[in-house]
């Protein structure tokens, strides 16, 4: 450390301190990095590595990025996760004894980002923090960059469930944790695959009770007490609090309110369901393009994007909240004026939430304060568009619109209409608005006039016609006068340069001007700095009154995009009530229906009802359209409970407390477990979690196992879902088993139904009607005609069909297989039903089994009966 030269030493008491984070230490224009923060970030951001004297034999590794446009590779190292802290020189060069003093400013990480040009303007970018004792889980998200914070606590068996989901809601780009959260093992794993999050563990002392309520209290006053008796949740407002604090190094002014929710308040959705309906975008491609969001979305501005996508990943249970947002909808819908007037309107609102942070947090320039005042321009219209509108929602919207007056006039008559990118260079502020400012811009601007003055006064004084007043940057303003008038020139004048063709001198008056001139920019600047200054201030003092505003403009464009897209595409109003049933005439799938462009979307009917026919088993070939019937119904009662209009002729929909899927076979490599492991992990979970209030999206269960395993599974998992002992809820079941349908006469609640097809030689037409009763057969050597396996390919597949139904292959099995009891299992399955564990010790080859293989067998047995 000794023979480090002094400015490394610095550089490494600060890294010391910032162990964990890219290290951006500026020197001069460029913000450097050394060591292994070099060796990366020029790998990250290919940057080229060079080396600097750092005081021992071997230069320190370094690269470095220039200081005006670092945010783009700061934006690129925090998209990839890493932490990035700016290390800014604190006093000026010029006038520092020795070495520049220098400190870290901020730290950027994922979930702290304020830029927009680091930000997606439709998504919230949230930071997480949570923290468990006792059983009990405390939980938060943060944007900082609308300053939103929603909290809630977690109690009970299946708070593990309840916690991921809140997590695939939120889907936070940073986790704080602590406490005994550790103790959950199957988290970082969870996190791992499914959200591209950052953790970071902190230290038990930062959820210290008595720290955290005093953090609490100091940041929100009085709604300290909506939390005050969840010790978790104040334990995790002040821990996440204080993170922020140690990271931004600013206040956190733009957090001003706590939204605490029940989690029992909104559907409960899980990570498989939101994947595997396509909420926000497609499964394969991830793309937004193919999924509801993207249906729905004809939001207008940025805040009611993020909005948008917040709705549909919170479905509501509260029938009064979904009646007023429908209402609202259909006041819109209704009057065709109203809904283009007001579309128009939203068109054009800048992103107001995160133009206050920026105000707020005091880095905003000029032109961020022109789009406030551009956003806020529209709003008397907007107010004046609603003010007889009839719908709670709408007058509850109306009357949070502030029309903000004051502060539009302000930044208009302060603020030029395209002021400079930069603060400190003046331009900014419009004449007339400050005297002090008008009369030493007047000196500035007079300069021509004056220097002519001075000019006529001269040639006058010395006789000498051609002199000249001119300027150049090195000895300023200068009297030239050409070789020929030489001889004229005054004993005053001081001689500066000689040129070919003439002489330049200064005088004393003449350096005065200059004095005053130059002088009257510098103090113009500042002046424009500080009126500038004085305006952000103002506008950030009215925080409160605009981020209400900001939030009922979200509001109002989400309603008014539902109400769009519920005209354009023929919605209607469901009933959402609180009945067990839901039924729902002509519904269509919204997605594929968009996508649809040669034939026309069949419509279906739905009928389940938790106290009659709960589960609907569904038969038919591949492609008939069994998938997207079944995820429609998901997505239509969804759509209901987020207030939405829904694509059918009618629907009655009684609420459900939560969507569970199982659909197709999910890859899930990077859990690294095999297809059919996920399968049964995703029907165990839903086993677990689903209530008699749930809906169940259950498409071929049991296929990724031989027949009979997967048979028996699957007709064990309905009887299960039918039992209103056991489960009793409204159940779609997609089968490829036509063994089950014989379910429908022995289980109450259970009903068969098929996707029709018109079967004609060997070609099939798919109808895509549902229908009641079990398929008549699978068509699979038609679908695979279809879908152009060759004619001689088919043909063979027929004979061996043939064959297989005369019974041919039996003998080719028993000699294969040695002992075939196929039929007689047949038999018991779907017959008289022999014992099950009898069935399993059939199966088994004790010969083949470990000794703990043989214990385990023995334990499963044992829970059979
Ligand atoms: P399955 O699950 O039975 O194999 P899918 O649900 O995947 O079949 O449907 C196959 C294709 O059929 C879908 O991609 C869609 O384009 C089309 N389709 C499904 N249902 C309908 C319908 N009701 N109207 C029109 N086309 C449909």
């Amino acid at each position: 450390m000794a023979e480090l030269s002094p400015m490394m030493q610095q550089y490494f008491k600060i890294k010391e301190e910032n162990k964990d984070s890219i290290l951006f230490f500026r020197l001069g224009d460029f913000y450097e990095m050394f060591y292994d923060d070099a060796k990366l970030a020029s790998k990250e951001l290919e940057l080229t590595l060079t080396g600097r004297d750092c005081g021992q034999a071997e230069r320190a590794p370094m690269c470095g990025v220039p200081f005006h446009s670092c945010e783009g590779y700061i934006a690129r190292l925090v998209a990839k996760g890493y932490k990035v802290a700016i290390c800014e020189q604190t006093e000026d060069p010029a006038k520092a004894k020795g070495l520049v003093k220098r400190d870290i400013i901020r730290v950027i990480t994922p979930g702290t980002v304020m830029e927009s040009s680091m930000l997606d303007e439709s998504k919230n970018n949230y930071i997480c923090c949570m923290y468990s004792k006792n059983k009990t889980i405390g939980l938060c998200f943060c944007d900082i960059s609308t300053g939103e914070l929603y909290a809630t606590e977690i109690r009970g068996n299946d708070s593990y469930n309840v916690l991921t989901n809140q997590l695939t809601s939120y889907n936070p780009r940073e986790i704080l944790i602590g406490g005994d959260i550790v103790k959950l093992k199957e988290l970082p794993r969870f996190i791992k695959a499914k959200l591209s999050a950052g953790v970071e563990m902190l230290e038990d002392e930062k959820f210290d009770e008595s720290v955290c309520t005093d953090v609490v209290k100091s940041q929100f006053a009085d709604e300290y007490s909506t939390v005050s008796d969840k010790s978790v949740v104040v334990c995790v407002l002040g821990a996440l609090l204080s993170y922020l604090r140690d990271t931004q190094k600013t206040g956190l002014e733009r957090i001003n309110h706590i939204e605490f929710y029940k989690e029992n308040q909104y559907m409960s959705l899980d990570y498989n369901t939101q994947r595997n309906l396509e909420l926000t975008q497609t499964m394969l491609t991830k793309d937004k393009k193919g999924s509801l969001l993207w249906v729905l979305d004809k939001t207008k501005t940025a805040m009611g994007k993020r909005l948008m996508r917040s709705w549909l990943e919170h479905p509501l249970l509260n029938i009064t909240s979904i009646n007023n947002r429908q209402s609202a909808i259909e006041e819109l819908v209704n009057d065709n004026m109203l809904r283009m007037d007001v579309t128009d309107t939203l068109s054009g609102i800048f992103d107001i939430e995160r133009l206050m942070t920026r105000i707020v947090y005091g880095s905003a320039n000029a032109r961020d304060l022109r789009s406030l005042c551009g956003a806020i321009q529209n709003l008397p219209q907007i107010s004046d568009l609603l003010v007889d509108c009839k719908s709670v929602y709408l007058k509850y919207i109306y009357k949070s619109i502030d029309k903000l007056e004051d502060i539009h006039s302000l930044i208009d008559s302060a603020i030029v209409e395209e002021p400079p990118f930069t603060v400190r260079e003046g331009g900014m502020i419009k004449r007339g608005y400050n005297e002090e400012l008008d009369s030493v811009t007047g000196d500035m601007n007079d300069s021509k006039g004056i220097l002519a003055r001075i000019e006529a006064e001269q040639r006058d004084i010395t006789g000498i016609p051609k002199l000249k007043v001119g300027y150049n940057r090195v000895f300023g303003y200068y009297i030239e006068v050409s070789n020929s008038y030489k001889s004229m020139v005054p004993e005053t004048y001081i001689r500066k340069q000689t040129l070919t063709n003439c002489e330049r001198y200064i005088t004393q008056d003449l350096k005065d001007v200059e004095g005053r001139i130059l002088g009257a920019k510098d103090r113009s600047v500042a002046l424009e700095y500080n009126l500038f200054d004085d305006v952000r201030k103002t506008v950030s003092d009215n925080l409160e009154r605009i981020q209400k505003t900001a939030k009922a403009i979200a509001n109002l464009d989400v309603i008014t995009s539902l109400a769009n897209v519920a005209a354009d595409n023929r919605y209607i109003r469901p009933d959402v009530n609180l009945s067990t049933a839901i039924r729902i005439k002509d519904s269509r799938h919204p997605v594929v229906e968009a996508l649809l462009k040669d034939a026309p979307f069949v419509p279906n009917d739905v009928s389940l009802d938790s106290a009659n026919d709960r589960v609907a088993i569904i038969t038919g070939p591949n492609m008939a359209g069994k998938s997207t019937y079944m995820r429609q119904i998901a997505i239509i009662v969804l759509m209901a409970q987020i207030g939405s209009f829904v694509p059918a002729s009618s629907a009655e929909i009684g609420i459900v407390d939560s969507i569970f899927t199982r659909v197709g076979a999910s890859d899930d490599l990077a859990s690294g477990q095999s297809t059919f492991m996920v399968e049964m992990s995703e029907v165990a979970n839903i086993i677990k979690n689903a209530t008699s209030k749930s809906l169940l999206i259950l498409d071929e269960i049991g296929r990724g196992t031989s027949t009979f395993d997967g048979m028996s599974i699957a007709r064990a998992v309905l009887e299960f879902c039918a039992d209103r002992k056991k489960l009793g809820a409204k159940t779609l079941f997609a089968t490829h088993y036509h063994e089950l349908t014989v379910m429908e006469q022995l289980l109450d609640g259970v009903k068969n139904y098929n996707i029709a097809v018109k079967k004609r030689g060997d070609d099939i037409t798919f109808l895509r009607r549902i229908v009641p009763g079990g398929a008549d057969d699978s068509y699979g050597i038609e679908v695979a005609k279809l879908a152009g396996i060759p004619q001689s390919v088919i043909s063979r597949a027929k004979e061996i069909l043939k064959d297989l139904e005369h019974g041919k292959y039996k003998n080719e099995n028993a000699n294969i297989q040695k002992q075939d009891n196929s039929d007689d299992m047949q038999l018991s399955l779907i017959g008289s039903a022999e014992s099950p564990v009898i069935e399993k010790l059939k199966d088994t080859d004790i010969n083949t089994l470990t000794p703990i293989e043989a214990m385990n067998l023995l334990y499963e047995l044992k829970g059979m009966i």
